[in-house]
């Protein structure tokens, strides 16, 4: 199963106020992003115990399509976990 395109657009839609693509590229100033089809995961880690914590934390990378600079946004809040 791969990430939710249209979802993860209306969901940055809303919390930017703007269509994705009508935010440009602050590298190269291109406008077309690539919603990525798979999740990435981070795993959790204690810093006081050095040690790792068991969580995962669960991404959805945008990237331009131009440059390939890419945001991660936590795929929970973007609702598509
Ligand atoms: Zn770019």
């Amino acid at each position: 199963m791969s990430v939710d395109d249209k979802k993860v657009r209306e969901r940055l839609a809303m919390y930017m106020g703007q269509p994705l693509d009508d935010y440009s590229c602050p590298i190269c100033s291109s406008w077309t992003w690539i919603v990525q089809d798979s999740l990435v995961a981070s795993p959790g880690y204690d810093p006081s115990s050095n040690a790792a914590t068991g969580d995962n934390y669960h991404g959805v990378l945008v990237s331009c399509s131009h440059c390939g600079n890419t945001m991660r946004f936590d795929a929970t809040r973007l609702g598509v976990v």
